[in-house]
């Protein structure tokens, strides 16, 4: 699981360049190898010196951040939040993907919702848009109903009753060796490296949980 301390980078489930053209190769690496291990690296080294919060899980940390110690909130909030972000992210991507039957359930309950896959595409692209600044777009099940939300820097949207089902990370480290500023033609590329089988298993993890 590598869910605590210490946090290990494991590698990509892919490639760094099975999203290409969408997103370019050297992106991934540097996203991956560069950012997100700073993220892991300033996360353990809070942890080293903070032995009782050794045993806490990731979820725990971007959970709780609030309750700590007040020197302790603003760096847990944005390290175990930064790796959880990116882990989400990337997990949530793949090249050529083959969609099963769980994929394109997905797929369905998000066009039901939102009136068609156009208009979901639509509304994510205009949420990851609508950041100021560096953050995410999210696709969360609140209370087990579909909702499209914004995060600012490395903040969750991990609050009782929501499960984020699908993320994209809108800081210009996520796009700018490709797209530069165009912010809005890496939401569409972005939108064609989905890996909805994940979104899928996410969606019945949380119909799951809600049945429990
Ligand atoms: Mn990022």
């Amino acid at each position: 699981m590598n869910d605590r301390y210490p946090f290990v980078n494991t590698p990509l489930p892919y490639p760094f360049d099975a999203l290409e053209p969408c997103i370019d190769a050297r992106t991934m690496e540097l996203h991956h190898d560069r950012h997100l291990q700073a993220y892991i690296d300033n996360l353990n080294a809070l942890l080293a010196a903070h032995p009782p919060l050794q045993n806490w899980t990731l979820e725990r940390l971007v959970r709780g951040w609030q309750g700590l110690p007040p020197p302790l909130r603003e760096p847990v909030r944005r390290n175990a939040g930064g790796v959880y972000n990116h882990r989400f992210y990337f997990d949530g991507l793949c090249g050529n993907c083959t969609l099963s039957e769980t994929g394109r359930m997905a797929q369905q309950t998000a066009a039901a919702r939102f009136g068609g896959m156009a208009e979901f595409e639509s509304r994510i692209r205009e949420a990851g848009l609508s950041v100021f600044g560096s953050g995410y777009a999210w696709l969360v099940l609140d209370h087990c109903r579909l909702e499209i939300v914004t995060t600012a820097n490395q903040d969750t949207p991990l609050h009782p009753g929501i499960r984020p089902i699908l993320n994209v990370d809108v800081w210009e480290h996520a796009y700018y060796l490709k797209h530069q500023n165009r912010r809005a033609d890496y939401l569409a590329d972005w939108l064609q490296v989905i890996n909805w089988d994940r979104v899928g298993e996410r969606m019945w993890e949380c119909a799951r949980r809600a049945e429990g």
